[in-house]
């Protein structure tokens, strides 16, 4: 197994909020609104590792992804305040937070407050494609008043 050595220690600069030598990677954004003002950060993907570490953040009003899976997500919120959607719960999370998405659970983070919200990501190497909700899963969700308040 052989490791760049660059990619060791890769300090963080606070201003830009970035790692040395981590490219960021925004979303490409389509006209059907399933994500907005979102990118990406691979922090960790070493094979051995088995798992990545990934950061993802959205500017103030945007929105991951509304999708669930059979693989799990585990989350640390890193800066910035905002809401996140888990199965039939909204909840404000803020930084320091840690959120377990279980399998096959609905979930979206959005940056609800104004802020920019930026959070860390684990999750297996190896992970089935994410679901998007079907339009009669979508109405179902959006009858709960709470969900359908944090989706607008
Ligand atoms: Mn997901």
């Amino acid at each position: 197994m052989s490791i760049d050595p660059s990619a060791v220690i890769r300090p963080f600069h606070e201003a830009e909020f970035a790692w040395e030598e981590v490219p960021c990677q925004p979303y490409k954004e389509t006209g059907d609104a399933l994500f907005k003002a979102i990118s990406r950060r691979v922090l960790f993907a070493e094979p051995a590792l088995g798992c990545e570490l990934r950061y993802f953040e959205m500017a103030p009003g945007g929105y991951s992804t509304l999708e669930r899976h059979e693989h799990m997500h585990a989350v640390m919120i890193l800066r910035g305040r905002g809401g996140c959607l888990l199965g039939d719960q909204v909840r404000r999370i803020k930084p320091f937070d840690l959120v377990l998405v279980p399998p096959w659970t609905w979930h979206q983070f959005r940056a609800t407050e104004g802020e920019t919200l930026g959070f860390l990501c684990m999750v297996n190497a190896t992970r089935d494609r994410p679901q998007l909700p079907t339009e009669r899963e979508f109405a179902a969700l959006r009858s709960d008043p709470n969900i359908s308040a944090f989706l607008e």
